[in-house]
């Protein structure tokens, strides 16, 4: 036993001179390590990874889209580019440098930074004062507080919509993440017998794989929105990729039924301010929900019932599911199916009409 507990301490001193004499921005460090924080941004909390080096934060770049700017990657130049509007700003990684687009001159200009550019575990990490300052932020330091705060002149985006007219009793069921082969259809043959329209959000990916359901969705006189192709987390995907997302998807829905939508409801409801404005850029209405069943983590018919019951008012939106994209096999969705009906019946009676989406907004 003693033997042991000296062998373990001697594992985890030599464990501790490693991490010692590893530099800081090896590719190495151990990424748990990197101390995370909340940063004020217009007076939203954002919570983040940073790095302190030489005096200066640094955040990881994706960070800078809760600010409203762009985040690219360009292969080529082996940098993070930051735009918005005319402006441009790429940080090459392992440089103290950026080389500046300024639209209104329309020229490129080479500034230096107080710091490299760094990448850990794939993640870039750019000096955020410096870079703040190329968009016209504010950032500040309250020291009473122990926090940075970031003022932008970024407008933000209309809001998402989490519910319709409260002084109605409408409400909106919504399933995303299908068509799939085994719940898409039981849900259709539910909403059919009790003549039910709801709203479906879904994956191109899937819409490709069964372009027959998709069909049976539109022909069947339901709503449809995006819900992208792949189903990536936005604040961790750049601009290109998430323009890449919608639209593809908005192409496999128009080439299977020759239709498009402009309802939108991002993956895990994650978004940022700079996907905010590009949704709106892009004609999308972004669409949340007011009742989150959580059928997802694989309820039962009655836990999500009583989560439905206790949640819902007029105007309200009802999120569900018809695919589970992480884990098909495990039938988490079967608690969505056992309580649909009941939903219908139970909410009719308490005098709710059940509409899509567009007749929710139009109302
Ligand atoms: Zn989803």
């Amino acid at each position: 036993m003693r033997v042991l507990m000296n062998k373990q301490f001697t594992i985890l001193v030599v464990g501790f001179l490693i991490c010692l004499l590893l530099p800081l921005n090896s590719s190495f460090a151990d990424e748990s390590a990197i101390p995370e924080a909340e940063i004020i941004v217009d007076g939203r909390p954002q919570k983040t990874k940073y790095l302190m080096r030489s005096g200066h934060i640094l955040v990881p770049a994706f960070f800078l889209k809760h600010t409203g700017v762009n985040v690219n990657r360009n292969q080529q130049y082996r940098s993070v580019v930051f735009s918005f509007e005319e402006n441009l700003y790429a940080l090459p990684i392992n440089k103290n440098f950026s080389d500046d687009y300024l639209g209104k001159v329309k020229k490129w200009v080479r500034f230096p930074l107080v710091t490299n550019t760094v990448e850990i575990d794939g993640d870039v990490y750019v000096p955020l004062v410096d870079l703040a300052k190329k968009f016209g932020m504010i950032v500040t330091y309250n020291p009473k507080l122990r926090r940075t705060e970031i003022t932008t002149n970024i407008r933000s985006a209309k809001s998402s919509i989490r519910r319709g007219n409260p002084e109605r009793k409408f409400v909106a069921l919504t399933f995303d993440d299908g068509p799939d082969p085994h719940y898409t259809p039981q849900i259709l043959d539910i909403l059919k017998e009790k003549n039910v329209r709801a709203t479906f959000f879904v994956m191109g990916k899937q819409v490709e794989n069964y372009p027959n359901i998709m069909k049976r969705i539109f022909n069947e006189g339901h709503a449809f929105g995006n819900h992208t192709w792949n189903h990536p987390s936005f604040p961790r995907v750049m601009t290109e990729q998430i323009i890449e997302e919608i639209n593809s998807t908005q192409t496999v829905i128009d080439r299977t039924i020759g239709r498009r939508s402009d309802l939108f409801r991002p993956p895990y409801g994650a978004i940022t301010k700079a996907d905010a404005l590009l949704l709106e850029k892009m004609g999308m209405r972004t669409i949340m929900w007011t009742v989150d069943t959580l059928d997802w983590s694989g309820l039962s018919g009655d836990d999500i019932l009583s989560i439905v019951h206790r949640d819902i008012s007029p105007g309200g939106i009802i999120l569900q599911h018809n695919f589970e994209p992480h884990r098909e096999d495990a039938r988490l969705l079967d608690g969505t199916v056992e309580a649909l009906p009941r939903i219908i019946d139970e909410l009719r009676a308490k005098g709710y009409r059940f509409v899509t989406i567009h007749t929710l907004l139009a109302n």
